[in-house]
């Protein structure tokens, strides 16, 4: 991050414009707009200009700009096509540690000017740190176009309330669970819908309603994080990962979407590294227990999707037996995403009408499989946790019946920047260590299936191997 956000008050305060073009003006409206007392310094002005200073909070000063102009301003703007004008207001400015910008140019600039989505009071503003400004005005276009317009009546309606709001509740927590049940239920539809005066008495209902403690129960959300690129999250796994108050989270679960969870939420690293388990099974279970009977919204991000090799089913069973509530948010699994990533579909009308997940996880040094039935024909075989058996998935398969030239991807932090994908054989399989250093985590996915990467491949690295 270059740059520190803030809102700068400027309401009846003196700001500096220097410049007379349509830029300028531009400049103007906005500081009028949060209630700055503007003067323009330029020898000519435009016409914007001119029908701006009618305005009491306008000044025209039609002049060349001079050292004075500065003075006792709290921010000032250059926007002249004159560079040398420019510089020495960026210097005079920066001199006497008055916030200085020079219209398109970030050298001569201590603030940058965000793109903004003004549901006053309600602001939500854009900067793309100066790299592109276009980038930011797309990016502010669509934010408009998913904030409604009503927002803005919201958070009056919340600043209205709040004083009484803080009076009514003495602990913080409590207060920020009653405001959020407010802003997600039926005080913010009212208002949605337009209904203001109903939502203003439901608002008081809800006050008064709640006595003085609030009872805040805590729940557990046991949430799939997908396979790594954060753009595969549902939405509901990201309004949770918005609210909760702790997360307890899994090795698997990428740094990108752990950016995503509220900033103040405790993190909880509950590991799962093959064979270091950082916490075990049953203590993360009675970890969830535990912090949910303090009233906390626990949410539990895991890899993938939960109910797949990933011990979902085990936690919530033990939250099922204390009583407490919960809920599970699917998510995209390693070999859905880890298949669509590297180009592999997983079923096809004329290679495999079935597809298996199976684990590879070693058992006492042994993988306990079925393979009889894993090794048919038509069918795709993915497998998780694999890495460490792949001698024996190899020996198996082709022992039970599969052809030793059967085409194997081994994808490799699929869905990350760090994609991999490498194109065996079942029989070459085995000596893809040697030339290869794959990293974690890993699938396999075996079948026919396989020899369509070469065509529909279209994320990342073309593949390696055989
Ligand atoms: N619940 C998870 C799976 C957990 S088991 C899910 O539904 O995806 C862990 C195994 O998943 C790893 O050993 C690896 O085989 C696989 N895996 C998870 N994420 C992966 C990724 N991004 N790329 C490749 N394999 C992955």
């Amino acid at each position: 991050m270059d740059y520190f956000p803030v809102f700068l008050k400027v309401k009846g305060r003196p700001c500096l414009v220097v410049g007379g073009g349509k830029v300028a003006a531009r400049k103007v409206l906005s500081l009028l707009r949060a209630g700055g007392q503007v003067a323009v310094v330029a020898p000519q002005v435009c016409d914007e200009l001119q029908a701006q200073a009618g305005s009491d909070a306008v000044t025209l000063v039609g002049r060349e700009f001079s050292a004075a102009d500065i003075e006792g301003k709290v921010l000032a703007i250059a926007a002249t096509d004159d560079a040398a004008v420019n510089r020495s207001v960026y210097e005079l400015a920066s001199r006497q540690g008055i916030p200085v910008n020079v219209v398109d140019n970030p050298e001569l600039c201590s603030f940058i000017v965000p793109s903004i989505v003004d549901r006053s009071p309600v602001q939500v503003a854009v900067s793309t740190g100066g790299a592109s400004p276009v980038l930011a005005r797309l990016l502010r276009a669509r934010l408009e176009s998913f904030i409604p317009a009503a927002y803005g009546r919201l958070a009056q309606l919340v600043d209205d309330y709040r004083q009484n709001v803080k009076q009514h509740f003495s602990d913080v927590d409590q207060r920020r669970y009653f405001w959020e049940s407010i802003l997600q239920g039926r005080v913010a539809e009212l208002l949605f819908a337009g209904q203001e005066e109903l939502a203003r008495n439901a608002l008081q209902e809800a006050i008064d309603d709640a006595g003085e403690n609030y009872e805040t129960s805590g729940e557990v959300y046991l949430v799939g994080a997908g396979p790594g690129d954060p753009d595969l999250i549902t939405f509901r796994a990201l309004r949770l990962m918005q609210q909760a108050d702790v997360v307890v989270y899994d090795r698997l679960v990428s740094q990108p979407i752990l950016d995503m969870v509220r900033r103040d939420a405790d993190m909880i690293y509950a590991g799962k590294a093959r064979d270091k388990h950082t916490l075990s099974q049953e203590s993360i279970n009675q970890l969830l227990v535990r912090l949910a009977k303090e009233g906390r919204r626990v949410l539990r991000l895991k890899g993938g999707d939960p109910f797949i090799f990933g011990r979902g089913g085990e936690e919530i069973e033990t939250l099922a037996q204390e009583g407490i509530p919960f809920q599970v948010v699917p998510g995209i699994t390693a070999a859905s995403g880890c298949a669509s990533y590297a180009g592999i579909p997983l079923t096809h009308r004329d290679y495999a009408q079935s597809c298996t997940f199976v684990t590879g996880h070693l058992k006492d040094g042994s993988v306990d499989l079925d393979w009889g039935k894993l090794a048919k024909p038509a069918q795709t075989i993915v497998f998780y946790m694999g890495m460490h058996s792949i001698p024996v998935i190899s020996k198996q398969l082709i022992a039970h019946g599969l052809s030793a030239d059967t085409p194997v991807a081994l994808v490799q932090q699929g869905t990350t920047p760090n994609q991999r994908v490498y194109i065996e054989t079942l029989d070459s399989l085995p000596t893809l260590g040697d030339r290869h250093a794959v990293k974690p985590p890993t699938i396999i996915i075996v079948g026919e299936v396989v020899s369509l990467h070469s065509k529909l491949s279209w994320f990342g690295l073309p593949a390696a191997g055989k």
